[in-house]
Order: C-alpha cells, then structure tokens, then sequence
C-alpha cells in the first residue's frame, strides 16, 4: 500500500531546511489572520508583500487588461513599492516561432503576437522584481510564466474571457447553467485535438 506519510514529512522538512519558504509562510499566515474578513485580496497583497520585507514589485499583465494593471501599479507605488510591469505580447514575437500553424491562429493570414510569458518572466527578474503579481494572463501563459519565474508569483486576477475575470462562477453554478457545458459536450470536444510537438 502507497503511504503519503513521507512526502508529508519531506514537504515539513523542506519549510525546515528552506529559509525562504518559511518565510512565505510565515507571511502567508499573518496575512490571513490579521486581514481575516476585512482586507480585499489587493490589500492582502500590499501586506504581505510590506511582510516580506519587498521593495520592488512585479507585474506581468495581460494586454487586454494593461488599465488594470496600471491602476494596480499607481496603488502599490502609492504605498512605498517600486513597480516593474511587462506586457504579455512584449517582444512581437510571431506566433509561428512556437509552433502555431497559421490555421490555428485567432485571425489566420494575418501577423499574430504570440504571449510571452517567459520573457515576462525573464524581464522582471532581470530587473529585480522581489515579488511578481499577474494581472489576467490566460491560461497556460501562467503556467508558464509561474514556471519560469524566479521570484515568486501571485496572482490577482485569474484571465476569464467569458466570466468578467470571475472563473468561480462556473463552479457555483455546475449544477445550474454551466452542467451541460461542464460535463457534457464541452470538454470532451477540446480533449479530441491536443498541440503537435
Ligand atoms: S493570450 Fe492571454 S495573456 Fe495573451 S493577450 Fe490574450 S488573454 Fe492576454
């Protein structure tokens, strides 16, 4: 019989051994409790980031939302941070150059940016960025640039195009108006094509 014991004891060990984590942690927990039921999820990450002792902030926006992260970026520079941004199209990349066939962009025949997470990524820590928050990167962009990241990454606001960036309605209402899509026809579409390699 498999036991998980050890990876519990192994992921204690690793807040142990790993100041930093501990750390986070720490921070995570005081946010919780100090902002229990009174603080947004903005203040929650102006707070913890003060906890962390970070100075320079981070953000990796979507372009579809770069008002967004501008007012988030004068809010947190209101509150003593410097502020990195990066967009997701940064760099002009075509969409070709990862392996997108032309047929599969939004509007074939035409120039398409592809998301750049990675640089995003590359960008902030290249520039210092103690702290990264994203602002509506979709997803699969933010796996990757959560991958790629070498600060750590919080997220403000999850990309929902359908939703108004709000992707825990369609769970409050998986009994109501999104069963037939949730757990009839839809996804089992989407799982019959996958990216070629
Ligand atoms: S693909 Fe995602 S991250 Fe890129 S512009 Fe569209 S929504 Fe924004």
């Amino acid at each position: 019989m498999t036991t998980l014991r050890p990876v519990l004891r192994q992921a204690l060990k690793t807040y142990e051994k790993n100041r930093q984590l501990r750390k986070i942690a720490q921070a995570s927990a005081l946010v919780e409790s100090r902002g229990y039921m009174k603080w947004t999820r903005v203040e929650d990450t102006i707070e913890f980031a003060r906890l962390m002792n970070y100075r320079k902030i981070g953000i990796a926006c979507c372009i579809g939302l770069k008002r967004e992260g501008a007012i988030l970026a004068s809010i947190l520079r209101r509150n003593g941070f410097q502020v990195i941004s990066t967009i997701c199209k940064t760099g002009a990349v075509p969409k070709e150059k990862v392996g997108v066939k032309d047929a599969e962009k939004l509007r074939p025949g035409q120039f398409e940016a592809m998301c750049n997470p990675v640089a995003q990524a590359m960008l902030l820590d290249a520039c210092g960025a103690e702290l990264n928050i994203m602002v509506g990167l979709c997803v699969g962009h933010d796996a990757l640039f959560c991958r790629t990241s070498k600060a750590p990454v919080t997220t403000l606001i999850a990309k929902d195009r359908v939703l108004c960036h709000n992707p825990v309605a369609s769970i409050y209402n998986h009994q109501s108006y999104y069963r037939q899509r949730l757990y009839d026809n839809h996804l089992s579409n989407i799982w019959k094509s996958s990216p070629s390699s």
